[in-house]
This record gives C-alpha cells, structure tokens and sequence, in this order.
C-alpha cells in the first residue's frame, strides 16, 4: 500500500501562513488571458469581456471522500481538480481558473502539502488553467480540501441539464462502473495490507480501474468535439454519481422519460471480470458506482451521423416522453423502472 514515503517532514508551524502559501504556490504560472490578477492580492481579477462565466464548486473531506492510507496527497491534489472542471465541461464551457482551499491539522508536513500541490499544478498544466487564489486554514483534525473552478462559454453554447426533448438520443462518453470498482480493489487491498503488511499484491490485473479511481480525467477533449463536429448538445451533466441518478435528473428537469438499454452501456473488460471476481452484476455498478466523471448528454437525432463512428461516444438510449417514464430496457427485453441511487455519503 501507499505510505508517506517523505523522510523529511517539515512542520507548518516552522513557515507560517504567509510563507506557507508562498511556498505552495510559487510555482503557478498565468496561462489565461482572462487572468487579470492572480494569486497575491485581497481578490483575483478576471476579464471574460463578453463570454457567460460558469462557476462551481466541490468540497472533498477525509475519510468521508477520500481515504490517504491509498490515495496518494499528488492523487488527491490532481482528482479535486478534476471532479470540479468536469462540472465546468457538462455545461459545454471551457475551464479557465481555479481557486484552492485548504484545512489542514498539524499532522501534516510541508512535505504532504507540497505533494498535494504537486498533483494540483500537474491537472492545471495538463487542463491549461490558472490557480488564481484559495484560503489556508487550519482544521483540528484530518484534511479539507475545496476548488471552485471557473469557466468561459459563448452565450450561444450553454447546455443546460433541462433541454432534452422526446426523440432525441441518450450518449455517453468513455465507460462506466470502473472507478468505483477500482475503489472495491483499493479497500480490499487495505485490508490484506493490516493482516499482512509484507504482502505484495499484484494489481496489474486491475490497473486500469485502479487508475480511474486514483487518477480520473475529465472530458475537456469532448468539448472541443463539440465544437469540431459542429454539434450541441439538447441537455449535459456529468457522471459523478452514478449513470441512474444522472439520467433521473437530466429527465426529471427536461420533463421526459428515456429508455436506457442495458446492452449498450459501455463496460471496460477489467470492469466486467472484476464484477465477476466480486460475484457482483455489472450493470448495477454502471448505474450506480460514481466517480466516472464522463459526460451524458442528449442530441438530437439529426445530428447522428455527426457522432456514430467517434469510439469515443456510445449511444445508449431514446428519450421519451415524460408519461412513458424513467426505465432500462435489460439484455432479456424487460422494462425496470430505473431510480436514483447516488451513493453519496448520507445513508451510510
Ligand atoms: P486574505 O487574508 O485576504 O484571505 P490570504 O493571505 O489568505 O488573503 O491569501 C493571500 C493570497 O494567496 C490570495 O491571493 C489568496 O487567494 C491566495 N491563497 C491563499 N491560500 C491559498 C491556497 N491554499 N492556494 C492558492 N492560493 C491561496
Ligand atoms: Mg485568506
């Protein structure tokens, strides 16, 4: 398992506040033009001149949303961005700022921070976004970290989770179920790991759901697609709860139904020899593991032929109207009413 292998540990209390953010945000370089101001002044300024700007945010706590006995601090650093510019990217925008907020306890190093933002500057070079801000705190017990991400999109090219009409078609970016499938090897891993700490598991049979749940991507090469392809789409939201919630709410704020076909959700192999190693069905884990962070969306069915031969979209299902309701079409041709079922972290 993945330890903190950082012999030199340097405590917060030895640079202060101000140094500290000094320290962990040198780095950071100004790539945007929007990027009037960044770091170092009471508030970041930004011009979109005449561009709608989207803004969101994600908090992430340990031990609720991530456990660091396997998710190294660069891993956590790099996935809070991402979960926050595939929010940006569902509403057809393109990323452009970030701020970062930091709780942290004296349990942590310098050394664990500078990891952390390791993994922060790595998704911004890769994402080409500026880090214009943040705050830094201290917190009494474990780590909070909270991005709030920022984007720029023409007037004419929102998507909205609400546009999606009867007739138009169900897509889907990328594969389903992986990551929190990759989270089920993880746990079990940890748990061969108190028993045994000398075991050497061999993971390289799960290397790509381990990947999806340590170090998920979000689908900024899909907006530009779009744009390629001439394509927008009717409705947008990204995965992150789990295909079924997502579909529930694209239908519930568009007033229609769908019908979602269980053959054509798209499974990695490593996703469906895991299942079968856990004795668990596949398909639930597609509608309900999370962490997937692709895009679903509706297009209208003019626009298919613009998308049928791109492997990286696969059409899943038929919007409806909104009487004939919210079902998956399963492998044996029956109809199952689908419900949301996000497994977010209140019912546990
Ligand atoms: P203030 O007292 O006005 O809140 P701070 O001293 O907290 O200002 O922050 C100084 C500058 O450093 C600001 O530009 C702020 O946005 C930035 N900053 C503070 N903490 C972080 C952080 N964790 N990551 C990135 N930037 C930060
Ligand atoms: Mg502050």
């Amino acid at each position: 398992m993945i330890e903190d292998k950082n012999q030199q540990r340097t405590k917060l209390s030895d640079l202060g506040e101000f140094g500290l953010i000094d320290h962990l945000t040198k780095n950071f370089k100004v790539k945007q033009k929007s990027t009037v101001k960044s770091i170092g002044d009471d508030a970041a300024v930004l011009n979109f001149e005449n561009k709608k700007i989207v803004v969101t945010t994600d908090l992430l706590v340990e031990g609720v949303h991530f456990d660091l006995s396997y998710m190294p601090l660069k891993h956590l650093g790099y996935k809070a961005v991402i979960v926050n510019l595939s929010d940006v990217y569902a509403m057809n925008a393109k990323a452009t700022q970030i701020t970062v907020s930091i709780a942290v306890s004296n349990r942590f190093s310098l050394e664990a921070l500078e990891d952390l933002y390791a993994g922060i500057e790595t998704a911004a070079n890769i994402y080409d976004i500026d880090v214009v801000g943040g705050d830094t705190t201290s917190s009494t017990k474990g780590l909070l970290i909270s991005v709030t991400a920022i984007g720029e999109v023409e007037t004419d090219d929102v998507v909205y989770r609400s546009g999606a009409k009867p007739n138009d078609l169900l897509v889907v970016t990328g594969d389903f179920g992986a990551a929190y499938m990759g989270l089920q090897i993880l746990e079990r891993e940890k748990e061969v790991y108190k028993v045994n700490p000398n075991n050497q598991p061999d993971l390289e049979p799960y290397s790509y759901i381990i990947e999806r749940q340590l170090k998920p991507e979000a689908r900024k090469d899909i907006i530009k697609l779009f744009k390629d392809l001439g394509v927008k789409p009717s409705s947008m939201i990204d995965v992150s709860d789990g295909l079924s919630s997502e579909i529930i709410h694209i239908c519930k704020q568009s007033k229609v139904g769908c019908d979602l076909y269980e053959e054509k959700i798209p499974l990695d192999p490593q996703v469906i020899s895991t299942c079968e190693e856990f004795n668990i069905d596949s398909t639930t884990v597609a509608l309900n593991g999370g962490e997937d962070y692709e895009l679903l969306f509706t297009i209208s069915q003019d626009d298919y032929p613009k998308i049928k031969a791109n492997p990286n979209l696969s059409v899943i299902g038929y919007v409806k109207e909104e009487k004939e309701g919210v079902h998956l079409v399963t492998r044996a041709d029956t109809r199952i009413p689908i419900k949301a079922q996000g497994w977010k972290n209140f019912n546990d």
